[in-house]
């Protein structure tokens, strides 16, 4: 039997303008390291094949050099433009990763994805053939009326919200963006916010939700930045107090 092939493609594409800053989002500094280098160390550590980064076509040399030929990543295999919103990135990363049985979709934008969150990501890909990352919500969620009411207060306990990585047999997902992609050229645009989205719109089959953690954050805005300092210190300290003991 031949072995499993999976491969991990890091979206580092986008404005990300919501942040306010000259520099991408992806490529500020958080303890040192440019935000990418956290998720990239991530999979690089994981069962993960290979890794295919998406980026800004001018970032591509930058990303090449200043992160992954400097911190030795040497499973990143490609890394390609990607395109006007998140699910164009994720096409162009697709088509990039070169057939593997599975396939992990992560926002570059989240750094403190982790060995646990990775390996249950996989089992469930094995498992349902699709499955994202979430956490229960911890406040009230409301649907609004058109007037900005409060319209419909779904079930606490069933509400998740969603995170990455979002993992796939690759022939399914890959054929579900195929088709995204066809409706768009047809001038059917579909707006789509994540990958099982696309999933359930494309193909009607449904993927299964894996503990991902609180701390599993996407670094939006400039508040989002200041929790991950906090974050980034806490798992430096951790690691020199276990280097210690
Ligand atoms: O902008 P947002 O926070 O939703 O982006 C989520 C992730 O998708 C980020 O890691 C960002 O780099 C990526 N993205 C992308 N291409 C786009 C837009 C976003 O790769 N056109």
């Amino acid at each position: 039997m031949e072995k499993e092939k999976t491969t991990a493609i890091i979206l580092a594409a986008g404005q990300g303008k919501r942040m306010n800053s000259r520099i991408q989002k992806q490529f500020l500094l958080l303890n040192g390291y440019p935000v990418l280098y956290y998720s990239l160390k991530a999979f690089q550590e994981s069962p993960a094949d290979e890794i295919v980064i998406v980026t800004g076509p001018a970032e591509i040399a930058y990303c090449q050099k200043e992160i992954v030929e400097r911190y030795g990543f040497s499973k990143v295999k490609a890394i390609v433009a990607g395109g006007k919103e998140r699910c164009h990135s994720v096409y162009e990363g697709l088509k990039a990763a070169g057939k593997p049985d599975y396939v992990f979709i992560h926002d570059g934008a989240r750094p403190f994805v982790t060995e646990e969150i990775i390996h249950r990501a996989l089992e469930g890909a094995r498992s349902w053939g699709a499955c994202v990352a979430g956490m229960p919500v911890k406040d009230t969620i409301k649907l609004a009326d058109e007037e900005g009411f409060a319209q419909f207060t779904p079930d606490r306990s069933r509400v998740w919200m969603i995170q990455t990585p979002q993992t796939f047999s690759y022939p399914l997902i890959f054929d579900a963006y195929r088709q995204l992609m066809e409706q768009e050229a047809a001038g059917q645009s579909i707006p789509v916010t994540d990958d099982a989205m696309v999933l359930e719109t494309m193909t009607g089959k449904k993927a299964k939700l894996t503990e991902g953690s609180y701390e599993n954050i996407k670094i939006t805005t400039p508040s989002d930045l200041e929790i991950a300092q906090v974050f980034a210190s806490k798992k430096r300290k951790n690691t020199i107090d276990t280097f210690r003991h």
